[in-house]
């Protein structure tokens, strides 16, 4: 049995305590991985921000709404896990400051200072060891599909992954996926299209066999 840690979902970072910045994600992908990480027998902690979709039955989860809340709970998780998948769409900035109540419009343009949200996938590789961290790369496939990958490629070295998801835009939103999975020691392994459970047992699967024997109970 292996423990795997997923982030899911999107976070939402609250400017007063009505409005917020976020990303558009179901936690769909997220969902299926820990469906697909169960089915397998391995023992999942889903930190989830805030979905639209329901977790499976059987993780043990962290319901979290900021980016900041996601980096806690994840680095708590991680330190009781082999692997860690990051599906989450993580909100790049918040709001510098936060407002109490909802705050009346006035005049008719408003600045809104932001500060950078940390870097969750690549805090958790950081201090990895022999542990496996998978990330995802939602790439358009506009400048052709190498191009997509080589964009991938950037983000799985510069956050110190082991195995980055290129996720091909323009399956976003549908119940099918089409994804490359690309690994460090540089193999591309391209997926068909297929549903996003068959997608999430096989990145699951991926994951786990990366870990070095001996590394799991
Ligand atoms: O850099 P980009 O946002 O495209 O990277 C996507 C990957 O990094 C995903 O695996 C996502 O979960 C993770 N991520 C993160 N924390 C952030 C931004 C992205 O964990 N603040």
């Amino acid at each position: 049995m292996v423990g795997i840690l997923i982030t899911a979902g999107p976070t939402r970072e609250y400017l007063d305590d009505v409005r917020y910045l976020s990303n558009g994600s179901s936690g769909r992908m997220g969902c299926a991985l820990a469906a697909a990480a169960l089915a397998s027998g391995h023992a999942v902690t889903l930190v989830l921000g805030p979905a639209e979709v329901s977790p499976p039955a059987g993780v043990e989860l962290v319901n979290v709404v900021s980016a900041e809340q996601m980096q806690a709970a994840a680095t708590q998780a991680f330190a009781r896990a082999d692997v860690a998948i990051a599906a989450a769409a993580v909100a790049d900035w918040r709001p510098a400051q936060r407002h109490a109540g909802k705050p009346a419009r006035s005049g008719d343009s408003m600045q809104l200072p932001l500060v950078c949200n940390p870097d969750i996938v690549a805090g958790l590789a950081a201090s990895k060891g022999a542990r496996v961290v998978v990330g995802f790369a939602l790439e358009s496939t506009a400048a052709g599909l190498p191009a997509a990958i080589a964009r991938g490629r950037d983000k799985l070295e510069r956050k110190r992954l082991d195995l980055v998801v290129v996720n091909l835009h323009d399956a976003i939103g549908s119940d099918h996926s089409e994804v490359v999975l690309c690994y460090a020691d540089g193999r591309d392994e391209a997926l068909p299209r297929q549903d996003k459970a068959a997608t999430a047992a096989r990145i699951v699967a991926a994951a786990v066999e990366l870990l070095r024997p001996g590394r799991t109970s």
